[in-house]
């Protein structure tokens, strides 16, 4: 006989139940049972970097281990492509643009061709974000779709949102992460925010020795408390003002900054964001662009502070991230940050470069402060954002639709 086979594994619903019990994961399976076979598929726009495909990998794989076929495709397209879907990205959170017959002609050919090489036959469709919105339109649709929406409505540019109008109102319905990002459109609206897998490579609990060897593989000292912000190199996630905020701070506390960034496959301004920073290296301001999910995971849990201090937020899965390991976390008081960190019980919300300098400050100088936030924080998301409430959504959700794809009333999250 040859070497045994090595037998890989799956997280399965059970494992969860060291964190929700027993009774929330027998519910979860309950809900499950009725839709066990169904072949559902889930559409973005990227494999990794950013929020959406950490989601969709552990969700397509939990929604298989309950017995629902769950698949995963990612459309393609030309770097044309990308820059015009960013450009909607952008505009969707509140920037300008030149909104031009060209920009919407690429647009609409890459999901055509995507439409043609795809073949989406499944029992439910949901399609996440602007990148392959338009993919309903290329279909005989004869199941639900739902168009996922992660990013932050609460000011979209009018006239990109009034031109995505027609291809959103195709949708049996659309899932927004909060309330605020509610828009007049005539398909009903429901908000599913999301939340952590506590089990993935970002999350998962990482022993303090394979801490110290991440940060030494990358040079980060440790001689000083860490101040950190994990985030996509996009200007919404403010990293000059980290750095702004740093330097304040920095002349009241000794620390040191790591900000840490990744460039997402579906976002061509990574790079230029990154180059932009690189000027205010120096050997207490690090910047790493790269896509090590230990990294993260170790920084969260070594650093003093962590900060978010994006200044349009969808949701912000690093918040949760860093809560969940007990971190002292200071996140812009916008979009889903103000929804995850309750302002000075489970951190610290901000609105500007001199409050974020300020909060360092004070929580540098004060470990019971840290420790206290830290431990209010990591309950918090034990409550309200860990991904099994996200599944038990999806789940209800999938049970919801009715005969014609009219949707039953759904209960809300009980974490507003
Ligand atoms: N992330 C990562 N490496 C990085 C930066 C981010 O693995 O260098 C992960 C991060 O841990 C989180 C996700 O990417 O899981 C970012 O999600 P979030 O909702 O915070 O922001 P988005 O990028 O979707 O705007």
């Amino acid at each position: 006989m040859g070497e045994a086979i090595r037998m890989n594994t799956i997280q399965m619903i059970d494992d969860y139940e060291q964190h929700i019990g027993k009774e929330a994961v027998r519910r979860i399976k309950a809900k499950a049972r009725p839709l066990r076979d169904l072949h559902i598929i889930h559409v973005n726009s990227t494999y990794y970097g950013g929020g959406v495909s950490q989601i969709l990998a552990s969700l397509t794989l939990l929604m298989n281990g309950l017995g629902i076929q769950t698949g995963w495709r990612v459309v393609h397209g030309p770097p044309d492509f990308f820059s015009v879907t960013k450009k909607f990205h952008n505009a969707l959170q509140g920037a300008e643009i030149n909104m031009t017959d060209r920009k919407k002609e690429i647009y609409e050919q890459v999901i055509y061709e995507n439409a043609v090489r795809n073949h989406l036959d499944h029992d439910m469709v949901f399609i996440h974000d602007p990148q392959p919105l338009p993919l309903i339109t290329h279909y005989r649709k004869k199941v639900p779709w739902v168009w996922r929406c992660h990013l932050d409505l609460s000011a979209p540019n009018r006239e990109v949102w009034d031109y995505l109008v027609p291809f959103i109102e195709k949708y049996d319905a659309v899932i927004f992460s909060c309330k605020e990002y509610r828009q007049k459109i005539k398909k009903p609206q429901i908000f599913f925010m999301p939340a952590i897998d506590p089990f993935s490579i970002v999350n998962q609990d990482l022993p303090e020795s394979a801490i110290d060897e991440r940060l030494e593989h990358y040079g980060i000292p440790t001689d000083l408390p860490l101040v950190v912000q994990i985030s996509r190199f996009d200007r919404w996630k403010d990293p000059l003002g980290v750095i702004q905020a740093f330097q304040k701070a920095r002349k009241e506390v000794p620390c040191t900054l790591v900000l840490v960034g990744n460039v997402a496959t579906d976002d061509p301004e990574g790079g230029a964001v990154y180059k932009s920073l690189l000027s205010y290296r120096n050997e207490r301001i690090i910047i790493l662009s790269v896509q090590d999910g230990a990294l993260v995971n170790a920084l969260q849990r070594r650093a003093a502070v962590v900060l978010q201090k994006s200044i349009r937020e969808g949701f912000g899965l690093t918040v949760s991230e860093a809560m969940w390991k007990g971190a002292a976390v200071i996140g812009g008081n916008v979009g889903g940050i103000s929804h995850q960190i309750q302002d000075g019980k489970s951190g610290f919300l901000v609105s500007s470069v001199d409050e974020a300098a300020e909060r360092i400050v004070q929580l540098l100088r004060d470990p019971d402060l840290r420790a206290r936030l830290g431990e209010a924080a990591r309950e918090r998301v034990r409550e309200c954002f860990l991904f099994t409430r996200t599944v038990e959504q999806y789940l209800d959700l999938i049970g919801s639709f009715e005969p014609e794809f009219r949707l039953k009333e759904m209960e809300g999250s009980s974490c507003e």
